[in-house]
Order: C-alpha cells, then structure tokens, then sequence
C-alpha cells in the first residue's frame, strides 16, 4: 500500500464516485467546503462525525447554541458538582456500548455514586403514604394484585408483564402496529384498574395516557427492563429506579463526553451556528446558517430534533410520512428546579422518606444525595402535562408555585428551600421537549419511512431511534447516518 495515502485518501477511495470533491478547494463561491455537514452537536451529530471523521472525511458540524451536547448538560453550580446534577442525561447503561467505548477512547472515567437518589413516599390526593403502608392503604384505590406495585412502577409493571415485544426491534414490525393504541386502550385490554389509568397519566412524560402511543411505552420498557435485571429487586419496583441502580455516571458530568468528542473534532465544530436552509441539488448541498454563513458539501446530516428540523427550509422538500413525521412528531416535557436545603433535615421532622412521587402538581422530588452521603439538593420535576403549566408561568411564579405545592405537600419542607437552578426543556428553543414522542397511529405509519435519507440528507437523533434507549440511541443513530453515507458512496 502507498505509504502516502492518508485516511482523507481512504474514505475517498471508499466514497468512490466522491473522489473529484477531496480536489475542491475548501471555499467554494463564498461557502466553506466539507465531505459532509453535520447539523447538530448533540451525541447523535457528534457521533456521525466522529466515525465520518475517523475515516478521513472532512466534516463540519454545525451547532446553534454557544455550547455542545444538547440534552447532556452539566450546569456549572459551584460547590455542588459533587451531586452529579444534570440538567439533561445522568445515568449511563451497562449496556450502552457506544458510549461506553468513547468513553475509554477518550479518557474519560465512570464511576458509581453521584446522583444517588434517597428513598420515596407517595403523595396521593395530598397525604403522604410511606412504601411499607401502601398495599394495605385506604389511600391505595388499586384492585388485586396492582395493590402491591408502588405507585412509581404501576406502568413498568404493565408493560413489562404483558409486552408482546421479544426483540428489540420487534416495535418496527408490520404486526406490532396493532399496539400503536393509547396508552389507555391498552392498559385497559391487560386488565389495569382505573386507578391505574389514573395513576400512570400523573407519572407521564407525555400530556396523556390517551394520546401516547403504547408502541412508545412498550419500546422504552423493553430496554430498560435489561437494564433492570440485574439489580436483585422486586419487579414491583419502578423498572427505570432499578435500572438506575446498576448505572454508571460520568466523572465530572454527562457533559464531559461531548465536549471530548467535540474536541477530538477540533475546529470542525461550530457554535452558534443555526441552519436555517438545507439545498440540495444533483452535486451537493448547500447549508445556510441563520447569520447568513453557507456551507457547502457532498451529503448532510441532520442530527437535529424534529422540533428544530420543521424550522429549517429544505429544497427539494420532503414529501410524505417524511414531512409529516417532521412536521407533527410530539415532544414530551420534563420542567425541572433546583433547591439547596437549609436547616433541620425535613425528613428527620417528620420521619418519611426524603423523596415523593405524586399525583398533584408536581411530579417527583428527588432528594440527591452527594458522594459523601451529603443531603442538601432536592430536585423537583413538572413531567408532561404538569411540566407544560409550570413553563406557562412567569420566572418568579414558577418559583413560588413550586415552592407553596412542595410546603403543602410537606409541610416539614417549609422555610428550607433556597432555589438553585431551573431549567426548561420546552422553552429551549433549539430542542422545544425531552425527548420525542408518538401519539397513536404514529410510530406504525412514520417509524420505519421518516428516517430514510431523502436526496442528499440523512437524519439522525434520538428520535431515530431503533434499538436503544437514551444517550445510546443517539450514539446508535449517529452510527447508523455515518453507515449509510459510506455504504452509498461505496
Ligand atoms: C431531563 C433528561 C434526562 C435524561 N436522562 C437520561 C439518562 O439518565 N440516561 C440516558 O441515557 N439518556 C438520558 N436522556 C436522554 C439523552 O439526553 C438524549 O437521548 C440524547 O442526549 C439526545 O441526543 P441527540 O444528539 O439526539 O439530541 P440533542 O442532544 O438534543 O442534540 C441536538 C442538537 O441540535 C442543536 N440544534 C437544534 N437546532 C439547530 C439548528 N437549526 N442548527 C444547528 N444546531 C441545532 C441543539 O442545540 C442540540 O445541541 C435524558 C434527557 C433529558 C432531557
């Protein structure tokens, strides 16, 4: 082999048809050249990059905020990095090869501890019930066997019981289109209780058991229920709680990944880059950024969610599921604040478990307990519907709200909360949700058809999705877009 031949040199001769382009000069007519341009610097476009680049493509990737990795975000809060507080992802799967592998590659360590979680109480129509008082609660309105699943892990326990899905793919499948009902229809058809019902649409991410695909829950309950099993306890423990205690965390925050990635890249990373137009036409494609830069290149890469995506202009435009995939997909919504505790311990007042579930405003608060067993954060979370009206509310409104429904809910908490962040995955304007979501009928008529390249664009994100759940899905999907450029250019 030519000793002269770069990586560049590689994937060009992999790229085949592609060669004349690695002769372009790097501006061409006012736009920066690359092989491929990635949109979005989240672990999906970083990951896309990442393989495109380690195959000597010249990549671009291109970011509109100020920093990347999307939904990991580690906020900066001063003395309190100890806790492992996150706004976006914190718990990283035994099972998530991707990120585990990159993790090594690039140095960076995982560890047990942070984002310890300390035991809940439920409060139920206001009065709190401790885990040992439920099955025999008047409190609990459950009926038969239900009366022994904590309220939390209701919805695991339903669809890990009864799901029809062997395999992990199995939700793609001609025949799992017969579970693309609500989530309430099908709930129902297993036999749940009202209650249930009930319950499960106050725990939800999504506004309602009734316009939630069931697909989308039996596709999330699969994997972690892997995850789940090794953990030794009852499955009548909520199956992500369980999941939880196998994982790992990133030492530092989830946010040191990208930021690894990113680096490795180099200054094929763009912040404050937001594509407002993808053109593509029979040679190439055209990105134009919002501030009016364009950027020129053999494919694209799309690693935005589709909340973000239906802002972008896109010649020729998609047609069909495609653009209505685009268009419709719903995101779910998870509103959070954080609290620093001040004087006597709230749980010592009152002796019940330090963290709630519950079926009022709010929807879980977390007591984080730091690596030295310290006891000073709670974290409160607004899920689906009632995340949705918490980001409706002003700045200070929010705040006080929050803060009389945690003192009415447990009066020991009054007098103890001083705010430390909040943070609103609805209001973030590049990303409008949590994570993607499908009302019914959705999945079975988009699932397959809406991540297929179109012309010279290829999608990836956790939206994109097949197999894994989490930061791994977007790894997985970044993976899958980079594949598809090279097996097409093959
Ligand atoms: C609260 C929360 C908790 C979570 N917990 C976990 C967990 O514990 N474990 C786990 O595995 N996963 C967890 N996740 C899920 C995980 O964070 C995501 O699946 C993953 O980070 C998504 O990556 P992505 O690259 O698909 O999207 P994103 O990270 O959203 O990346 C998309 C990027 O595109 C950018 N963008 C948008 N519009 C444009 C534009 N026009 N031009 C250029 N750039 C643009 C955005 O700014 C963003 O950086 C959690 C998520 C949330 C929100």
């Amino acid at each position: 082999m030519n000793s002269n031949l770069t990586r560049r040199d590689l994937f060009h001769a992999a790229a085949g048809g592609l060669a004349l382009t690695s002769l372009a000069p790097r501006t061409l007519f006012g736009a920066e050249r690359a092989d491929v341009i990635v949109l979005g610097a989240g672990l999906a476009g970083l990951n896309a990059a990442s393989i495109l680049s380690g195959l000597g493509a010249r990549v671009l990737v291109l970011e509109a905020q100020e920093r990347v990795g999307g939904r990991c975000h580690t906020p900066e809060l001063a003395d309190l990095q100890d806790y492992g507080i996150e706004f976006g992802a914190s718990q990283v799967g035994t099972e998530y090869a991707r990120v585990l592998d990159n993790c090594e590659r690039l140095g960076i360590e995982l560890g047990q501890g942070a984002h310890i979680v300390a035991p809940y109480c439920f409060s139920i129509g206001g009065r709190l019930v401790t885990p040992e008082q439920w099955p025999t609660s008047p409190l609990n309105k459950t009926v038969g066997e239900e009366r022994e699943v904590l309220p939390t892990a209701l919805t695991g326990y339903f669809f890990s019981k009864y799901t029809p899905f062997r395999e992990l793919d199995d939700w793609l499948a001609p025949w799992a289109a017969e579970h693309d009902i609500p989530v309430a229809e099908w709930l129902r058809r297993v036999g749940a209780s009202d209650e249930v019902l009930r319950l499960t649409n106050e725990g939800l991410i999504s506004p309602s058991i009734h316009d939630l695909s069931a697909i989308r829950s039996l596709q999330e309950h699969i994997r972690a229920n892997t995850q789940a099993e090794d953990t030794g306890d009852a499955a009548t423990q909520d199956i992500f709680e369980r999941a939880s205690r196998a994982a790992l965390h990133i030492k530092g925050g989830t946010q040191r990944l990208p930021e690894a990635m990113a680096a490795k890249l180099g200054d094929a990373v763009r912040l404050g880059e937001q594509a407002a137009r993808i053109d593509m036409h029979d040679r190439g494609v055209t990105v134009t950024t919002m501030n009016g830069a364009r950027y020129s290149g053999d494919f694209v890469v799309s690693a935005l969610p589709f909340t973000a995506l239906r802002r972008v202009t896109i010649t020729p435009a998609l047609g069909g599921a495609q653009a209505q995939a685009v268009r419709e997909m719903p995101y779910a919504n998870n509103s959070q604040l954080f609290f620093r505790l001040k004087g006597e311990p709230y749980w010592e007042k009152d002796g019940l478990p330090a963290s709630m579930w519950s079926d009022g405003p709010l929807s879980l608060v977390r007591q984080q307990i730091g690596n030295a067993g310290e006891r000073e954060v709670l974290e409160v979370l607004g899920l689906g519907y009632k995340g949705d009206r918490i980001d409706q509310m002003d700045d200070d409104d929010r705040v006080a709200f929050v803060i009389r429904e945690l003192e009415r809910m447990r009066p020991s908490l009054a007098g103890s909360l001083e705010l430390l962040a909040v943070n609103s995955w609805r209001r973030l304007p590049w990303i409008n949700g949590c994570s993607h979501s499908y009302h019914p009928g959705q999945a079975s008529r988009w699932a397959v058809d809406m991540i297929k390249p179109h012309a010279r664009l290829h999608f990836a994100g956790e939206h994109t999705r097949r197999l894994e759940i989490g930061m791994e899905s977007a790894m997985e999907s970044g993976e899958r877009a980079a594949l598809e450029i090279l097996e097409r250019t093959g």
